[in-house]
């Protein structure tokens, strides 16, 4: 038995106004925590400076109070680990990326966007890996051809460069996923990350990773989509020497129609993508809530109508399936007619 406490995160990236993944997202962490008597931290990861759009941590942080999903820790909430926004935490990033610089673990990288582009000409871009892997990369411009004094000077001159992961060529990474069981990649197919962008900030791998870390996150709980970035992730927390937290990551949310829910797809058939479209449209925010609950787990009863209270009593990972699961627009409304 693990006695752990249970801490959780909904970690989003301020790009642009919360959609319906998200919140679902966000609520199946709020209630994993609760269940377990936990705590719900909400982290903004706002390093990428391209994409983040003004306004969209206010919106976030709206969804989260019109769905009554309460944060515990988080900007504007405080807690122990303040701040909780990344764009305020670059120092702290930068010491564990040097930290694996040190380590042999990560290198400077001063290729230029020519070389660069050379590169995915002969390898192809379906292969970036190939063009810093380990027989490669020592054709480049970085610390395994260059000695410490030649990055030195680079450094001195002021030179560009970015902070890459050094992943080893041919290991299998294993985790076990709650949701899916045993996951497995080949790091052959891993490119070497960037972890300190040219810009100085981190990218969302080395912020993610060192937040969950010193967060003493227990379970990351996030989409699908994020299933391919956790081998990166476990490299690091073994380079760090750190114990990963455990991983469950949800199914897709799927279109009536078949595939990944895209928002062409729900453009077409009238769904609305973004949660503030359905308090404009004026849903009962527990209906949504009920809703999305159902949109990846079930209760195994016949009971289909839950308040916030009873989903937090009967939620549990173990029933969320790891297929995706259909949106279904009349079941929504049919949700928004019982309350
Ligand atoms: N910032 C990522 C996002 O926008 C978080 C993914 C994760 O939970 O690790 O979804």
């Amino acid at each position: 038995h693990d006695d752990t406490p249970v801490r959780v995160r909904f970690a989003p990236s301020p790009t642009g106004m919360l959609h319906i993944g998200g919140l679902r997202t966000a609520l199946y962490n709020y209630l994993f925590a609760r269940k377990h008597n936990g705590t719900f931290v909400l982290r903004i990861e706002d390093t990428d400076q391209t994409r983040y759009v003004e306004g969209a941590e206010d919106d976030i942080r709206r969804a989260l109070a019109w769905t009554n999903l309460d944060v515990d820790e988080g900007p504007d909430a405080g807690g122990p680990f303040e701040p909780y926004r990344q764009s305020e935490r670059a120092g702290t990033y930068r010491e564990y990326a040097d930290q694996l610089v040190e380590q042999g673990d990560a290198y400077y990288a001063f290729d230029t966007e020519e070389e660069l582009e050379a590169m995915r000409e002969e390898f192809g871009t379906e292969h970036a890996a190939a063009k810093y892997d380990a027989s490669t990369r020592h054709k480049m411009r970085n610390s395994i051809s260059l000695s410490d004094e030649d990055v030195q000077e680079l450094l001195d001159s002021g030179a560009d460069y970015v902070i890459r992961l050094k992943v080893p060529s041919d290991r299998s990474i294993r985790f076990d996923d709650e949701i899916r069981g045993t996951v497995s990649f080949e790091s052959s197919g891993l490119d070497d990350q960037v972890l300190i962008k040219s810009d100085g900030l981190p990218t969302y791998h080395l912020a993610n990773v060192v937040d969950d870390h010193l967060m003493e996150i227990s379970h990351v709980i996030r989409g699908e989509e994020w299933l391919s970035s956790t081998p990166k992730h476990i490299l690091m927390y073994e380079m760090f020497g750190w114990e990963p937290p455990k991983m469950a990551h949800l199914p897709l949310i799927m279109s009536p129609e078949g595939g990944k829910l895209s928002k062409r797809d729900a453009d077409d058939l009238g769904i609305p993508v973004f949660v503030n479209q359905y308090e404009e449209e004026g849903y009962e925010p527990d209906a949504l809530v009920n809703f999305l609950a159902f949109l990846g787990w079930n209760p195994g009863t016949e009971q289909e109508v839950f308040s916030l209270e009873e989903l937090c009593e009967a939620f549990s990972l173990k029933r969320v399936g790891s297929s995706g699961t259909q949106f279904d627009l009349d079941k929504l409304n049919w949700y928004n007619e019982q309350y």
